[in-house]
């Protein structure tokens, strides 16, 4: 039975790159959020003749809606012959900017021996493509099947997943009677389970000084002289607290197994107008910004991280003449871990071993994907990022997927619908 399924998705392979290109076609760029409605509508044009009851779901008010750039979703479900679980496909639909260094048309999809090249190719349309030719196998080669298929493709995970998986989990689309198996195909490499991600605090940082004039920088107070103050005491006291904390957790990079901070910027004083030729006016600033991303391991707590980081600019108040700050969040995100002995990991980890033969190795992401709002929105924990592609090719220019990847995931991704959906497994 299952030698069938394979040879099925095998005989598929000119339907994947076909589907795979389509998708690439449609450029899905988040920001601003283009053509989310498109994709969504040519997905249901697909699902839909097959037996799925699709659903277009508008995430309404969420961050970055609006009638120019409205955040759709789609849902897509097909249920049995007889009760049982519900196996869920997500993948995200949007796709970062292009950027520079192409050498090829990031829209054309061109297939070049065993590679499709675009953006979005393996972050994560490849891993959608694989998952439709995966159900569509599945369907046609055990018609008579308990349980459901359940296929998603959401918005803006990478702006944070606000107008999509978040979206949905808050009106019960993973809720515990309706799903129980969540893989998200993004593209970890198809022989890798990842079993989560590390969580992370964003915020921005302000110190405050007084605008005098820049030839008597006495008669003033330099904001940015206060914020070296905090950029040195991270330095002494913060870096090497993180570097000496550990995770359990597998995760890919090793040197993400410590707790990290990234300054990602810092504005102090006069704005730089572009298109200004002349020279800068002479003042103290008065005001620095600093925007910092701390990544949270999952023995952390997020409220011992940021009092950590407030502790020691408290302690600059004190000892630091005039130093004085404000201090904004800009994003939460939870860690996140599925137990190594979920029913979706077991499942994944078999189905490699039958359909590559190799043992699969357990990462987790160092950053994060929609499987923080499906555990703490959803409280669905039986939850993995399980896809082709590989990682290091995410929003770099002349990203691919490999076709034999996909058909080697969709393999994977088929034999644990056969292990989940049919009785006797
Ligand atoms: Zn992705």
């Amino acid at each position: 039975m299952t030698d069938a399924l394979f040879s099925r998705i095998a005989d598929k392979r000119d339907d994947l790159i076909a589907l795979t290109q389509g998708l690439i076609r449609i450029p899905t760029l988040n920001p601003p959020g283009q053509h989310y409605r498109d994709i969504c509508e040519w997905l249901e044009q697909r699902l839909g003749p097959r037996g799925f009851d699709c659903q277009l779901i508008r995430a309404t008010g969420a961050p970055g809606d609006s009638d120019r750039y409205p955040r759709w979703n789609l849902v897509a479900r097909r249920d049995g012959q007889r009760p049982g679980e519900c196996v869920h496909f997500n993948s995200h639909h949007d796709i970062v900017e292009i950027g520079h260094g192409w050498t090829r048309d990031p829209f054309a999809a061109d297939l070049d021996g065993d590679r499709i090249y675009g953006r979005g190719a393996c972050d994560m349309k490849g891993g959608l493509a694989a998952s439709i030719i995966a159900a569509e196998a599945f369907l046609e080669e055990h018609p008579d099947y308990a349980g459901a298929i359940e296929i998603s493709a959401t918005a803006d995970e990478e702006s944070g997943g606000y107008g999509g998986v978040a979206y949905l989990a808050e009106r019960g689309f993973f809720a515990p009677d309706r799903v129980q198996h969540v893989i998200i195909p993004e593209p970890l490499g198809k022989d890798r389970i990842c079993v989560g991600h590390r969580g992370g605090w964003w915020a921005e940082i302000e110190t405050k000084g007084e605008i005098a004039h820049g030839s008597m920088p006495f008669l003033g107070d330099c904001a940015i002289r206060h914020m070296g103050a905090v950029i040195d005491t991270f330095e002494q006291r913060l870096f090497p607290a993180l570097a000496a904390r550990v995770t359990d957790m597998p995760v890919t990079p090793e040197g993400a197994r410590h707790a990290t901070l990234n300054i990602n910027s810092v504005h102090g004083g006069e704005s730089e107008e572009t298109g200004y030729t002349g020279l800068p006016a002479p003042c103290v600033p008065d005001s620095c910004r600093m925007v910092i991303d701390r990544r949270i391991l999952i023995e952390e707590r997020y409220d011992d991280v940021r009092a950590e980081v407030i502790g020691l600019l408290d302690e600059l108040k004190q000892s630091r003449p005039n130093f004085d700050y404000e201090i904004r969040d800009l994003n939460r995100i939870d860690p996140s871990q599925t137990p190594m002995d979920s029913p979706v990991v077991t499942n994944v980890h078999a189905a490699i071993a039958e359909v590559m033969g190799t043992d699969a190795a357990y990462i987790a992401s160092p950053g994060s994907y929609d499987q923080k709002h499906i555990d703490r929105i959803g409280k669905l924990k039986n939850c993995i990022a399980y896809g082709p592609g590989v990682l290091e090719l995410a929003h770099k220019p002349d990203e691919w997927i490999g076709v034999t990847d996909m058909i080697d995931s969709a393999c994977v991704m088929g034999r644990v619908l056969e292990r989940v959906l049919l009785p006797s497994g």
